[in-house]
């Protein structure tokens, strides 16, 4: 797809530095292109800042009729229509939240001759609940000015992933609609089990896949234990480090954001807070600050960093325990993307994943539906990985990040730019064969229909509700591991599904319509350790 004598050649370079002001295309750009130009259906993986809205922007702005792009958020869509009308580039949007007469006349524009409009934006629940502007898209298909359909934030397809959100299930309908006009499913965060969900959902055929590596070499990654005195290391992390610089310190709830900016503010810090439940002059204000540089810390939910394009932030601390590795992922993203160094410090404790499941398991009880019980262990799956990562102190950070988006980082390649690479420690070969035994067995024995943390809970003997409903706690391996630390067992099954002796598998229920992670044995590959063939050996610092 890199060819450069494509029949749009010409048109692209010139108008990739005329109209957008771009000296060349960054990595994958002009293949992204390229693909979606001749008409396939494309999955992009690209990680924040890496240059996503060209891909389409660019394509729309040398084709003859409309591109429409589906977002999840008003904010985004307000900030990209921004940019393309100072680019001269004729943009609008829809929403729900819109007076009806302004939609009447978008939707007017729409149908008119030769609509002006290079790209139109919608919000999902738009194409779920506006049969409107299904009808206006029918329309401009029959007249040949649908040009490709975008899905910006492609993850949220999937309940497998971190950041499910219901209407864009629905987006399966613009493909059965229209199958002739090709999609381009973009986004920064998604496992393997994600890009099948979200091919699967949209309909997507013969795709082509581009992604590229998720590492952020200017980052700098490290995870420290979370004490009673967090808020003086913090304090002190900021000064020794960053001072008067730039950062964002996500916080689980309204009140720690609000707790947080106060101490640090009391700190001589310039600091404020941000989250869902402000009123909303006032969160524009904090950002507008933000921006200027006249706050330097914003002390925020997770709401606060989808769409927000500061290249200079400095540090993204987190205050407490991530919801998953992708969300981490995605949230440290935010530092650095000017591509100078930048920090990324979480502070874990484990009373933390305490408070995030009692989170979880309230928000169940209030939006309980058929799907809950599964979403609820989804979520857990998620959170627990995320535990078991602040919980190894051996590898590299980066290799454990990315091993989730099914890259293999080789921890060389970190050059001691995280804290277990950094910590240059003694360590030690272990033979860990009888243990990887175990919990392959044991995955035998409740029959490939249990998940990695069940696993690890029966071979250490845990006498739960669910552990005991199964009658799990009469097996002859249940607390076979009970002298096993649980850091090193996770890391045993951890290791056993990376080289493929275990498989992670998504189970789809048709019924519910929802999916889950089970782990199975690949027979093949396990019949070797199984009998005796094959040791695996990890290492580990020496003390333990
Ligand atoms: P993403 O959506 O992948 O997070 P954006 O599309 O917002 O990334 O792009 C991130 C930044 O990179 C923007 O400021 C954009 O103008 C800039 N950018 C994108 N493509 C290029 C390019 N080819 N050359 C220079 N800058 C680019
Ligand atoms: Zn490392």
């Amino acid at each position: 797809w890199s060819k450069k004598d494509f029949p749009w050649t010409k048109k692209l370079e010139v108008n990739n530095k005329k109209v957008f002001g771009n000296h060349s295309f960054r990595p994958n750009q002009r293949e992204i292109i390229n693909a979606t130009m001749s008409r396939n259906d494309v999955f992009v993986l690209m990680p924040t800042g890496g240059g996503k809205s060209l891909t389409y922007q660019l394509p729309a702005l040398i084709s003859p009729g409309v591109t429409i792009v589906i977002s999840p958020l008003i904010s985004l869509i307000q900030d990209q229509i921004m940019h393309l009308l100072q680019a001269n580039i004729s943009a609008a949007y829809l929403s729900a939240n819109m007076e009806w007469t302004q939609q009447q006349e978008i939707l007017r524009e729409l149908c008119s001759g030769r609509c002006s409009y290079k790209l139109l934006y919608v919000t999902p629940e738009k194409v779920a609940k506006s049969d409107a502007l299904l009808r206006q898209l029918e329309n401009l298909y029959a007249r040949e000015l649908l040009d490709r359909i975008v899905i910006d934030e492609a993850h949220c397809v999937s309940q497998w992933g971190h950041d499910f959100r219901p209407d864009y299930q629905s987006l399966g309908i613009l493909k059965q609609k229209f199958p002739k006009i090709p999609v381009l499913a973009l986004t920064a965060t998604a496992t393997a089990s994600v890009k099948e969900d979200v091919v699967q959902a949209l309909g997507l055929v013969d795709c082509v896949i581009f992604r590229q590596s998720f590492n952020r070499p200017n980052l700098r990654y490290s995870v420290m234990p979370k004490t009673k005195k967090c808020m003086e290391d913090i304090d002190k992390f900021i000064k020794d480090n960053h001072f008067d610089e730039c950062g964002i310190i996500y916080c689980l709830s309204r009140k720690d954001c609000e707790r947080v900016a106060e101490t640090l503010q009391e700190s001589g810090h310039k600091a404020a807070f941000y989250h869902a439940n402000m009123d909303p002059d006032k969160r524009v204000t904090v950002q507008k600050m933000w921006s200027k540089d006249e706050t330097n810390i914003i002390c925020a939910t997770v709401a606060f960093g989808m769409g927000i394009n500061k290249p200079d932030v400095r540090f993204v601390i987190h205050h407490s325990l991530p919801k998953s590795i992708e969300g981490y992922h995605q949230e440290c993203g935010r530092a650095g993307r000017d591509g100078h160094r930048a920090s990324c410090v979480l502070y874990y404790s484990y009373s933390d994943y305490i408070r995030i499941k009692h989170m979880l398991l309230h928000d169940m009880e209030q939006n309980s539906n058929a799907n809950s019980g599964r979403v609820l262990e989804t979520n857990t799956e998620n959170l627990l990985r995320m535990v078991s990562y602040c919980e190894n102190d051996v590898d590299c950070r980066r290799f454990l990040q990315l091993i989730h988006f099914g890259e293999k980082f080789d921890p060389v390649k970190c050059k001691k730019t995280c804290d277990n690479c950094f910590k240059d420690q003694n360590l030690i070969d272990k033979d860990v064969t009888e243990i990887a035994k175990h919990l392959v067995e044991l995955v035998k024995s409740v029959k490939q229909r249990f998940s990695a943390s069940h696993i690890l809970e029966v071979y250490r003997g845990s006498l739960s509700q669910i552990v005991k409903k199964y009658g799990h706690n009469t097996l002859s391996l249940h607390g076979a591991g009970n002298s096993v630390a649980k850091g090193e067992a996770s890391r045993v099954l951890h290791h056993l599904v990376v080289e493929e002796i275990l498989i992670e598998d998504v189970k789809r229920n048709e019924y519910y319509g929802s999916v889950s992670s089970i782990l199975k044995v690949n027979e093949k590959k396990a019949f070797n350790l199984l009998a005796g063939r094959h040791t695996i050996i990890l290492r580990f610092p020496c003390s333990t």
